[in-house]
Formats: structure tokens, sequence, C-alpha cells
């Protein structure tokens, strides 16, 4: 009798689990299945034959890739290698980030009829990515490995993102076949994907924090001999800084000095602006939500809160996000919404257009001022304002020690000050050495062209 009753509740208890499991299920495909079958990984929805195919455009209305039975790319070899982690390969090992999103718009669907209707015949997503500044910044990054970027801070419009390795999707190369790594995560958007240990670049969020909570940071001197003594360990420079302002410090990225500043804001308050200023936030745009970073002080004694103050110990940044983060400085503290998608269009009616969106202000004005001013010295006093004619730029440069035999990470993050060039950009290349040396010919580059461009109204 005890057994059988016991065999009774078992029973009883697995047809309750599957009545809890279908009706879980049935809620979340009524809820959620237009999402899923706009999955970017259902690219058949998006380019089936019987569908009219979905022409995927730059900013100009130059052709990047027109998803049908059989995709096409641009003309360009560039601009196909160039664009490739935006518009994605045939074999869908690299996803088409925005289309996914949107191709909600092109695709009539119910859950008791499933897709039933494509969109008009003309569907067009037109990218805020301009082509020919794709190319220019994959050809300035030449053979390295890394990212580089330059978004609007004025709009949220990303202009440029170029993710390396690449390789020309009508052309395709033996990756798998491949034994010397020159296509080691070449599917990642970097960009929008990739993590890296900051190194100095981190240093613009210690200074922020420190002009938010310190009051009298500014009036401060800082000595410097190579080694300053914290908790059990030190913290080292490459050479010995002397007195210094704090301006100074920051320019000469001492981390001497920044060990004492960090010192003075406290491990609680260095966590608090972290997360305040959202430097390790995941961003989501356009459908699509970046790798998170990490600052994590948990176990972190008095020594390794010194190296996180640097951007050493576990921190780790994505380049979108640390690029929002800096384009909010040269905004005055307000940070702007990334944007890679301007506009959808099917047949002639307009169904989506971006706007410019600020979330609220992550810094004081005054704070802001402050890093602004900095940023621009250290261009001066160091990166070389004659790498950037005719631009006024603000700059952080940073190497990311990732420890063993590799090289450093080489970083280079800021933005340009004049109003008629409003532009905020972000450089990272693996194994690349010194942040500045490696960083700022590329940079300096493809700001260039956008000046240019942005001279000649192609950019607007
Ligand atoms: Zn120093």
């Amino acid at each position: 009798m005890n057994r059988i009753a016991t065999r009774a509740m078992a029973i009883l208890i697995l047809v309750l689990a599957m009545v809890a499991g279908l009706v879980f299920f049935l809620f979340d495909f009524l809820i959620n299945g237009d999402k899923w079958v706009a999955f970017p990984g259902s690219p058949h929805v998006y380019y089936d034959s019987k569908a009219s195919p979905v022409t995927l455009m730059d900013r100009d209305g130059q052709i990047l890739s027109v998803l049908s039975g059989d995709r096409t790319y641009a003309q360009d070899e560039a601009v196909r290698k160039a664009t490739l982690h935006w518009v994605g390969d045939r074999l869908g090992n690299i996803s088409v980030p925005a289309v996914g999103y949107y191709s909600k718009e092109f695709v009539e669907y119910d859950p008791v009829n499933g897709v039933y209707k494509y969109g008009g015949t003309e569907r067009n997503i037109q990218l805020t990515l301009s082509a020919s500044l794709q190319a220019v910044a994959l050809e300035a990054m030449g053979d390295y490995v890394g990212t580089v970027a330059v978004y609007n801070y004025q709009t949220g419009e990303i202009l440029c993102a170029v993710t390396t390795p690449t390789y020309d999707p009508d052309n395709v190369p033996d990756i798998d076949g491949d034994l010397t790594g020159a296509y080691t995560g070449v599917y990642v958007n970097r960009f929008l994907q990739s993590k890296y240990i900051p190194g100095s670049i981190f240093k613009i969020v210690t200074l922020a924090a420190a002009l938010e909570t310190v009051p009298n940071i500014r009036e401060q001197t800082f000595s410097c001999t190579g080694a300053y003594a914290v908790g059990s360990g030190e913290v080292t420079c490459e050479s010995i800084h002397g007195r210094q302002s704090l301006k100074q410090a920051f320019a000469n990225s001492c981390n001497c000095a920044f060990a004492q500043i960090v010192g003075q804001i406290g491990k609680d308050k260095l966590n608090y602006y972290v997360q305040q200023f959202g430097v390790t936030d995941a961003i989501t745009f356009d459908g699509i939500t970046t790798a998170a970073g990490n600052f994590d002080l948990t176990d972190a004694g008095p020594e390794s809160v010194a190296w996180s103050g640097i951007g050493q110990y576990k921190d780790l940044v994505n380049p979108c996000g640390f690029l929002m983060f800096v384009g909010s400085i040269a905004r005055n503290g307000v940070r702007y919404q990334p944007h890679v998608v301007s506009q959808v269009t099917i047949g002639s009616e307009r169904t989506y257009s971006a706007k410019p969106e600020s979330v609220e202000p992550i810094m004081s004005r005054a704070t802001a001022e402050v890093l602004q001013e900095y940023m621009a010295y250290n261009v001066t006093y160091k990166y070389g304002a004659e790498n950037f004619p005719g631009l006024t730029v603000c700059a952080k440069s940073g190497t990311g020690e990732v420890g063993g035999d590799r090289k450093p990470n080489a970083m280079f993050t800021g933005f340009v000050s004049d109003p008629a060039y409003p532009l905020a950009f972000m450089v990272a290349i693996e194994d690349g050495g010194y942040g500045a040396r490696t960083c700022v010919p590329v940079i300096s580059k493809v700001l260039q062209a956008c000046k240019t461009a942005i001279d000649t109204q192609e950019v607007g």
C-alpha cells in the first residue's frame, strides 16, 4: 500500500512538472515567438528565396551586402573586409548584429500562423557606418589585431568600428586549416564582444572619481621615487617622476601618484564611481548587447585596490563600453546611446529612424571639464599635437600588461573637442606594446579621414 502511494505520488509529481513545463513553454512562445523568428540564428527568415532581399547600406547609401538566397557583398574588397563583422558571412559564423533585431519589422508573424507574410518589396537597413572610413581604418590597422572605432558624441552614431583580423567573404581563406594563428578569433566583432585589460586608460576613471569625491585633489602635489609602498607590496613606475601636480601626474601616467590618489578615494568609493560611470556595463543598442567589462574588488587588499585604479588587477573593459564613457566626458558628463542603424525602410515607408538619445549625467560638468583640459594637455605635452593637424585632440594612452611572455595590449582613447568634429575614439591593439607609440599612428590616419569626410560633407 505504502509503495503504491509512493509511486502514485511520483507520477503525480511528474505530471505536474510536465504541465508546468508546457505552461512555461506556451507563455514563452506567445511572448517571445516573434523574437525567435527574427533571431540572427534564423537567417532563412530574412533572406529566404521567397522573400524580397534585405539591402544593407552604409551611411552614404553604398551597398554593403544584399541578404537574399545567396548573399552579395560590396564591390570593393577593402570594404568587404572592413565591414565583415557588421554584415556577416555566408556560413553564419559571423552574425549580422543589427539585422536580426530590425528584421522583426520585415516579417508579419503571429503565434498561430507563424510567419505568414514578408515585408514589402524593397527592404533597406542603413547603417551609421561609413564604408570609406571603415576601409581607411582597416588599412591603418595593418597587421595589428584588435579594433579601432570612432563615434559622434553629439548624435551617438558609430562612424567606423573595424575589427581585425578579418577576411574577404567573397574569397574565404582556409581558416580551419590555418596553423599560423593569423585567424585566431576571426569571427568575433572585437569592438562589441572583446574585453581588454585597460592599463592606464583606466586612470581617466580614477581621476574622474577623485575629482568627484576628494575636495582639494587639484591643489595637491604627488611625489614619485619610482616606487610607492602600499599594503604589503608596492606600486612602481618605469621612471622617477619626482614632484608633480595632479595634471602632470596624469600626463606622466605616474603609477605612484595614482596609488596615492586611489588611497584617498578609498576602495568603496572607487567601486561606487566605476559603477556610476557605467565603465564596465554591458550596453544594449539596436538589438546588440556588448560584452560587460569587469571591476571586482571583493577580495582586494590595499595593493590590489591601488593596481585596480591603474587599470590592472582584475580590470577588464569592452572597447564600445569604454568609448561611451570617454564620449560622455566630451559631452560634459552626459552619456549618449550609440547607434549603428540610422534607418530602416520598407518600400517607401520609413519604419525606424535613429534619434540622439541621452542617458542621465554620469558625472558633474565640472569634473568633465577638468578631464577635457587634462586630456588635451596629454596630447600637447606627450602624444604630439602635430599628429592631429587641424584637430584639438584630448586623449590618454594605456599599456595593459597581460602577463606571461606576451606583449602588453596597446590602448588609446579620447575625443576631438572642436565643435565641428564631435568625434570620440577608441583603439585597442592586442600584443601591441606601448599604447601611444602603437596606437597614435593608427588613430591619426582615421581621424584625418573623418575630418576630411566632415569637411567635404560626406559625413554630417
Ligand atoms: Zn611615477
